[in-house]
């Protein structure tokens, strides 16, 4: 089998409401959707994420220019030399951007594979650990004109009445602030629930001691990126001073930054992103790391339905660091916020039943494609 074209489509729709959070808005949501086509017929598809307002059309230049033509002519199931081919290729540029687009095409690959063999990627990687996943509820962004934490907590209750069991809370709007809405999203959902909370990277190391101390009674699961990723060291320092656990990773690229974070014992939980980090190749890379060095993986999720089935294809195949029949599983990070394309770009919308999101079975990713969804929110680019 031969790949014929690379063809990154470039996805942009407004949102409503315009949402924010400590260090960003949205107004629109972007994605880069990539499309692999083969002499047999079989077509691949894969998802680069994009981040808070970052265009795809970064992602979609590192494919027209430097990975389309490395690509052409080759075999799709050469998937880890072609990732060290396109890794080495784009060294120069560093980290993140080129391996953002590399996530996408690895994803497409593997969809192509599973294609040809008939299977969902989870078997293709090792199997199934699991065939549902518990997700936890992204959302509690911030709409001018509300008051919080009252509004939290209403979004709180809806997701309750959805079947959410656990839910991860926007944070960053300083310590005084953020130990009241963790107290009152805590107090009002009750002691079982899972609840997280995501500082998206707003404080420096004191001001995160201050804050885990602060909310240690509130048990949260875990707190996402309290500091920003370039300081491993403050992570390092802070980690075990309370119960609760630190996480981080949707900021990481590849085995190599995840290896110092695994290595160094920085943090409880990787959150490395299938659509970002590097695939699914580099993913279950980083996974058998963490499982060496007894770290857990909760993958980072925000992209549209293609991303959201290729992360629950890595899920099902993650080992559980733990033997008791009560472990702690890994969990489906399942957003919540408005997003104009994230259904739409799949056939069959991934849902929750019964308090767990099934892993798909179909081939490959495990869902089909609505290509008029892609060329209707398809952005048209110049280059
Ligand atoms: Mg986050």
């Amino acid at each position: 089998m031969k790949i014929t074209e690379v063809i990154p489509h470039v996805l942009i729709g407004k949102t409503a409401p315009y949402s924010t959070w400590a260090s960003d808005f949205v107004d629109v949501r972007y994605s880069m959707v990539v499309e692999i086509r083969t002499d047999e017929g079989i077509t691949g598809w894969g998802e680069s994420v994009c981040h808070g307002r970052q265009p795809g059309g970064v992602s979609a230049a590192y494919i027209n220019h430097t990975f389309k033509p490395l690509l052409t002519g080759k075999d799709p199931f050469d998937v880890e030399v072609l990732w060290e081919n396109m890794f080495h290729t784009s060294r120069p540029f560093g980290g993140g951007g080129a391996v953002n687009a590399i996530s996408g095409i690895d994803v497409a690959l593997w969809d192509i594979i599973g294609k040809a063999l008939k299977k969902p990627i989870h078997q293709l990687i090792g199997g199934a650990f699991r065939t549902k996943v518990i997700p936890y509820a992204t959302s509690f962004y911030r709409v001018e004109g509300r008051s919080y934490p009252e509004a939290y907590i209403e979004e709180a209750r809806e997701l309750i009445a959805d079947g959410f069991r656990a839910f991860k809370l926007k944070t960053g709007y300083g310590i005084r602030k953020d130990s009241e809405y963790i107290h009152a999203m805590r107090e009002a959902i009750g002691p079982d629930m899972l609840l997280a909370a995501d500082a998206n990277c707003a404080y420096d190391a004191p001001l995160t001691r201050q804050l885990l101390l602060e909310v240690e009674d509130a048990r949260l699961h875990f707190l996402e990126e309290p500091m920003k990723t370039d300081d491993l060291e403050g992570y390092k320092m802070l980690r075990n001073k309370t119960t609760t656990h630190l996480a981080c990773g949707e900021n990481l690229f590849t085995k190599y930054d995840f290896r110092r974070w695994i290595v160094e014992g920085a943090v409880d939980i990787l959150q490395p992103d299938v659509c970002s980090a590097g695939g699914i190749t580099e993913c279950k890379k980083i996974a058998a790391m963490a499982q060496a060095y007894a770290a857990r993986v909760i993958p980072h999720v925000w992209g549209t339905g293609i991303g959201l089935a290729a992360a629950l294809q890595l899920i099902a195949a993650l080992p559980s660091n733990q033997l008791s029949s009560f472990a702690e599983e890994p969990m489906l990070e399942f957003d919540r916020s408005a997003h104009p394309f994230r259904d739409a770009v799949i056939h069959d919308k991934i849902t929750m039943e019964d308090g767990a999101v099934k892993v798909p079975v179909g081939p490959g990713i495990g869902v089909e494609i609505n290509e008029d969804a892609v060329r209707e929110f398809e952005l048209r680019l110049t280059q």
